[in-house]
């Protein structure tokens, strides 16, 4: 009983809560415009700001998802400010921009701090240790500092336990509070240990902000942080209207080199850019072919010295240089507004990941581009990758995630990475800005615009119903690990037999070859990767002494399914599961005919046990 009571009163709470309209009427109102003037030089708060201010204003803990460059700093350096003296804390991770808010928030008379490991030796600390334990008297009104000092530092959390007790700590605001969550892609341990700011410092507001959340990130985040049940929560928009999105064909590296290149000096002459790798090598071998090529760039990445970095990162913010080829080591605080393109010469381990990465072109609003290379070689190779993480499962769902967004041909790209955020897009204005904001839009509308040129000129889709194919494959795939097993080819552990995805394609080339097809080997390779997202074929990694190797293996049921009798029922459930579980989208297969159609009457009856509903249509 007590319980429920506690729940309703909960509840109640909740309800109220819901009911606060941020927006309205605070007695700070005239203060705070004032102080948006007169301190920051703004006419008019960007969308959110006001409402993430009214709420921590109001002592609530708050929760603000805004995408970079909206403006989150100035949701505590306002706050801050508007009492006559107390203290802010700000946590970051990143000193880099630490530095850069202290030097900027001096110069305007406010008193700052620092405190980091590699910046602030031992006399430093103890003259700002002095500074924050009575803030009242030294007037110190931020304190910037780094998680790990906060986790560390005793003697710290004793300071501002007197300044507390002296009712002079304002608010913590926790900056990039995604590095909180452990599934996330940037975290940081020490950020765990913030939780027990809740408990040492029950009455000060925490304001967590980050750009990237998912729904689960920021439940994650406010867990970790212990942020009380009521706090505010407040999500900008994350769709990106000048961006154009697109996924591009990897074709070999020299082709790839080549077709880079031609974008950034035909497409994009003197325009900053920024081409993300997967590795070191990778940034290294990719920024010399450029160069060779006769692009202004210079790879980026944790092996380059620290002094090589600055000056890099400085001949890139002026011009100086082109292209940055970087590993994501250059990301976060990267502050240049005018980045024209983002090139993935491979993709994201996330999709999240990728929304970020390319999102730091056009943060001047004006018209910009976002290119991925894609080949299903590249997801193998990213999948070797994830199972050396730590939360393998996590990070092969979000692998997927990256793997269906450079596979999908049916839906807007920008629609999809906004559904990331669980938004939808605004409705869409005229078919101009159609095609403007990713390549399956603009394919659409090119067909739309001339539906009855020829099909060269249209484009280099056409759709046909793989589902027989792919329950072909699978059948392949079933029979091959079978034999191996029967011949004792077994990897000892889980792996029934080593198949990779290229040998499966092989046999399934070589199959069709008999079948009198047409399918492309090219077109096999995605059929297979598509049966992979849809988690038809399972993947088991092997390690070895220089790399993890991938292998294919079909669903134990599915495995039955295909090899069991035709007529049992076991089977045509199977095989409704399967094409159930297919995704809807389209498979790009270049230059294929519409094959497979005298496929022959084993593939006809396995086509007709998939109910038509189910089956997907797919584009060659
Ligand atoms: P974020 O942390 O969200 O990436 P920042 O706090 O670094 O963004 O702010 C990005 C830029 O926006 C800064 O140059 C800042 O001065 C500017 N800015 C913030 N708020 C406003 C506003 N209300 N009007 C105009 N510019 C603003
Ligand atoms: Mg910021």
């Amino acid at each position: 009983l007590r319980s429920s009571a506690k729940q309703a009163a909960k509840d109640a709470a909740e309800a109220h809560h819901v009911l606060v309209d941020w927006t309205g009427t605070f007695e700070w109102d005239a203060t705070v415009a004032d102080l948006l003037k007169s301190r920051f030089g703004h006419d008019s708060f960007r969308p959110l700001q006001r409402e993430v201010i009214n709420a921590t204003l109001s002592r609530r803990d708050t929760f603000a998802i805004l995408p970079t460059g909206s403006g989150k700093s100035l949701l505590f350096q306002l706050p801050g400010l508007l009492s006559p003296s107390g203290l802010t804390v700000v946590v970051s991770p990143l000193v880099s921009l630490m530095v850069d808010q202290v030097a900027s928030l001096s110069q305007r008379g406010v008193r700052c701090a620092l405190l980091a490991a590699d910046l602030t030796d031992r006399t430093q600390s103890t003259e700002v240790h002095h500074q924050i334990e009575d803030p009242a008297t030294s007037g110190l009104r931020f304190l910037y500092v780094t998680p790990e000092r906060i986790a560390k530092s005793k003697m710290l959390v004793s300071k501002l336990q007197k300044a507390y007790h002296g009712k002079m700590l304002l608010r913590f605001a926790i900056d990039e509070a995604h590095c909180a969550c452990a599934q996330g892609h940037d975290f940081r341990p020490d950020y765990l240990s913030l939780g027990t700011l809740r408990t040492t410092f029950p009455e000060v507001p925490i304001l967590a902000l980050t750009a990237t959340a998912s729904e689960s990130v920021r439940a994650d985040v406010e867990r970790s942080l212990q942020m009380d049940h009521l706090s505010a929560r407040f999500r900008g928009h994350f769709d990106r209207p000048n961006i154009k999105y697109s996924v591009r064909k990897k074709l070999d590296e020299a082709a790839l080199l080549d077709e880079m290149a031609a974008l950034a000096l035909r497409d994009f002459p003197s325009q900053a850019g920024i081409v993300y790798t997967l590795s070191r090598a990778d940034a290294e071998k990719v920024a010399d072919g450029l160069q060779r090529r006769g692009v202004r760039c210079a790879p980026y990445h944790a092996g380059v010295d620290a002094l090589s970095r600055q000056s890099m990162q400085a001949a890139w913010q002026s011009g100086r240089m082109q292209i940055v080829v970087a590993t994501i080591a250059f990301g976060m605080g990267i502050d240049k507004p005018d980045v024209r393109f983002v090139f993935h010469h491979s993709m994201s381990k996330s999709l999240e990941a990728y929304y970020q990465e390319s999102g730091r072109a056009g943060r001047d609003g004006k018209p910009a581009e976002a290119i991925a290379w894609w080949s299903p070689s590249d997801f193998y190779r990213l999948a070797s990758l994830a199972c050396d993480t730590s939360d393998r499962a996590a990070a092969w769902r979000a692998l997927v995630g990256s793997g269906r967004f450079c596979e999908m041909r049916h839906c807007c790209r920008r629609e999809c990475l906004a559904s990331l955020f669980g938004q939808s897009l605004p409705a869409r204005v005229g078919a101009v800005s159609l095609g403007q904001c990713c390549d399956v839009c603009a394919a659409a509308s090119a067909e739309a615009a001339a539906p009855s040129a020829s099909i060269a000129h249209r484009s280099t889709l056409e759709e046909m119903d793989v589902s027989p194919l792919a329950i072909d494959a699978l059948r392949c795939l079933a029979e091959l690990n079978d034999a191996a097993a029967a011949e004792g080819v077994t990897d000892g552990g889980a792996a029934p037999a080593k198949l990779t995805a290229l040998k499966l394609v092989e046999k399934l080339a070589s199959r069709l070859r008999h079948a009198d097809a047409k399918l492309s080997r090219e077109a096999l390779e995605h059929l297979v990767l598509r049966l992979v997202l849809a988690d038809a074929i399972r993947v088991h990694f092997a390690f070895t002494a220089y790399s993890i190797l991938t292998y294919l293996f079909t669903r134990p049921s599915l495995a039955s399914a295909v090899l069991g009798d035709p007529g049992a029922t076991a089977h045509s459930a199977g095989l409704h599961a399967l094409a159930c579980s297919l995704p809807s989208t389209l498979l790009p297969m270049a230059k294929a005919a519409k094959a497979n159609k005298g496929g022959g009457k084993r593939k006809a009856a396995a086509a007709s046990d998939v109910p038509p509903q189910s089956r997907k249509r797919v584009l060659p």
